[in-house]
């Protein structure tokens, strides 16, 4: 058999027939990493991301939309309630009809595509898998794929299989998965199946040589299943942060103008007990500043961007605050946001805290987010392994508050909560107890005019390779057997109400997950009452800062639009929000081409 010609390797950035939040349509920092990698070997690629507005738009485009847009305003909007009863009514059956719309359009697009990987005799099919629905389609794709193109070898990777490691693979269809990082693993995979199949051998024959391959150790971060069947990781090999290549964008690809830095890597604590993020990313790692520094200037220059998100789970104020010196030295203007842990002994070092975070918000920085879990320190230590007191936790959103204060330049600070939450055995504690406590701590900052701009609440659950999941009796989890394959397929939305989540088949302490659902809804709205925005993401906050949305009022009405155009698919808000954030981001980043800038300009000319 013949089959050398044809594509090297199609990527789809997979899908679920629409958005699934506001951040979709960002640039695409993974694949642009791995479209570099594979161009870098010569091989012929095409990228399949219909993560773009206008592609969402002709898509999902159907006759309910007008209809459904025209009652959510009724419905989340102030309307009676005897009318808002059965405008519901009709919501929720309009909704099930868009669904059925929704899945329908998916399965010829789903054919389509198999049909044009087929047609282009693609060697190898790279799927960026995420959670829920777009990880059911991940899986229909490589289905119909295994049935339409026998010569082509699918290959997951992305956000899902990074969490979930063999389980993904465990049920599913696809051949391999590749773990962390693809750049050498698919590069390598791909010139074994383009040599095997120029010397005309077969798809099997492929499998087995990489199988082989996998046994004996000389391939990485490959999930693989033996020949007896069993699912198996080769060992983990990350390319040191500063090796790394350089993102590769197409210009105008329709995305938003939002780039990601990997400024860091990880997180340098990485011991909280519900955290996945230390099995995602291993160990932490921070970036050279000159080279996070030059591609940041590249990103302005080449692009035309100005707006970031840097990348570590959590960036330490050490690191961040020298990026910032940087950034302020050379003259650059941008504005981005990060990821931040509280700071140990935060109230006796607040000062300097200030001090510091002054430094950064000059440097561009606009919405730091950060984990505070729960306001009691027995259930910090003992439960989340936190490594920080709440008087940690309160004193650094204090000294962030200050600082941006001082500078007389917003910045956003959200705060996550876990509620409900495990409860150290035999201490005593309620769960009332812990909603008080949380309610107070959020009070008393409202009080001394230090309140976050955004609180984000959802209930505890046991996510893989976490302490939680691998001990979940300690924590007083009860998880059916087949838990991790049902939450790889979980749909559930972080900046929704966690009371409209599906329910799950876990308990803790003999609480029905849907009952926590309820509990941390109970929450939300308790903070509500406070004066509080809620659920809304370091996404959201950029997204609208950029877009002209100001103060509390904004970030409200920027997060109900956004939510009810993601609901009724009616596009229009995000379309017209993306053009706005384009737009900023293009002026940001002109700010650098002035003649006076001698990073961008050499003899009057771009360099
Ligand atoms: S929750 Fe935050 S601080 Fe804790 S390990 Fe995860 S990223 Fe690090």
């Amino acid at each position: 058999m013949r089959n050398f010609q044809g594509i090297d390797l199609l990527l789809w950035n997979s899908f679920m027939g629409k958005a699934y939040s506001v951040s979709d349509c960002f640039k695409e920092n993974g694949i642009g990493v791995l479209v570099r990698a594979c161009k870098n070997e010569g091989f012929n690629i095409i990228i399949e991301d219909p993560a773009r507005i206008d592609f969402y738009t002709t898509f999902t485009k159907n006759d309910l939309t007008p209809r459904l847009s025209e009652l959510s305003t009724h419905i989340f909007g102030k309307g009676d309630i005897e009318n808002t009863v059965s405008m519901r009514r009709e919501w929720n059956d309009l909704q099930d009809n868009h669904t059925k719309i929704i899945k329908e359009k998916m399965e010829k697009y789903i054919e389509d595509l198999a049909q044009k990987i087929s047609k282009n005799k693609v060697k190898v099919l790279g799927i960026k898998t995420w959670l829920g629905d777009r990880f059911a389609y991940s899986e229909k794709l490589a289905k119909r794929v295994g049935e339409l193109c026998p010569n082509t070898l699918i290959i997951a990777g992305g956000p899902q299989v990074n969490q979930f490691k063999t389980h993904a693979l465990e049920k599913s269809p696809f051949d391999f998965c590749i773990d962390v990082e693809g750049e050498t693993t698919l590069t390598k995979i791909i010139h074994i199946t383009k040599e095997m199949y120029c010397q005309g051998r077969t798809k099997s024959e492929v499998i087995k040589r990489i199988t082989e391959l996998a046994e004996a150790g000389e391939i990485f971060n490959l999930i693989y299943k033996d020949g007896n069947g069993t699912v198996k990781e080769t060992p983990i090999k990350r390319l040191s942060l500063n090796l790394k290549p350089l993102p590769l964008y197409e210009k105008e690809d329709g995305k938003v103008n939002i780039a990601v830095i990997n400024e860091s890597s990880g997180c340098y604590y990485g011991k909280c007990n519900f955290c996945t993020h230390p099995n995602i990313t291993g160990r932490y790692q921070a970036r050279d500043i000159n080279i996070t520094l030059a591609e940041i200037k590249k990103t302005i220059r080449e692009m035309g961007v100005g707006l970031f998100r840097f990348a570590g789970s959590t960036t330490p104020v050490s690191l961040s605050s020298r990026i910032a010196d940087a950034i302020t030295k050379e003259g650059l203007t941008l504005e981005y946001s990060m990821f931040v842990r509280a700071e140990n002994r935060a109230r006796e070092r607040t000062d300097e805290l200030i001090e510091t975070y002054e430094r950064i918000i000059r440097s561009g920085l606009r919405a730091v987010f950060l984990g505070t879990e729960v306001a009691n320190n027995e259930i910090l230590s003992k439960i989340m392994g936190k490594g920080n007191s709440v008087d940690d936790i309160y004193f650094t959103i204090q000294a962030i508050k200050q600082a941006s204060y001082n500078q007389r330049k917003h910045l956003d600070v959200g705060v996550s909560f876990i509620y409900p939450c495990p409860i150290p055995p035999g201490s005593g504690i309620t769960h009332e107890q812990v909603l008080e406590e949380n309610l107070c701590f959020l009070r008393k900052l409202k009080s001394e005019n230090y309140m976050p701009d955004s609180v984000l609440i959802t209930p505890a659950a046991p996510l893989p390779a976490t302490v939680w999941q691998i001990e979940p009796r300690r924590f007083g989890f009860n998880m059916p057997e087949d838990y991790l394959q049902t939450i790889l397929r979980y749909e559930y939305e972080l900046t929704k109400d966690p009371s409209t989540w599906p329910e799950l088949n876990i308990s803790l302490e003999g609480m029905k997950f849907m009952d926590m659902l309820k509990m941390a809804g109970f929450m939300e709205k308790k903070v509500r009452e406070m004066g509080y925005t809620v659920n809304v993401s370091d996404e959201h906050c950029l997204a609208a800062r950029s877009a002209g949305f100001v103060g509390q009022r904004g970030l409200e009405e920027f997060k109900i639009k956004s939510d009810l155009a993601l609901l009724t698919t009616n596009y229009g808000f995000l379309r017209d929000v993306y053009q706005k954030i384009n737009e900023y981001s293009r002026n940001l980043a002109e700010k650098n081409f002035s003649s006076t800038n001698k990073i961008f300009f050499v003899g009057g000319k771009a360099s």
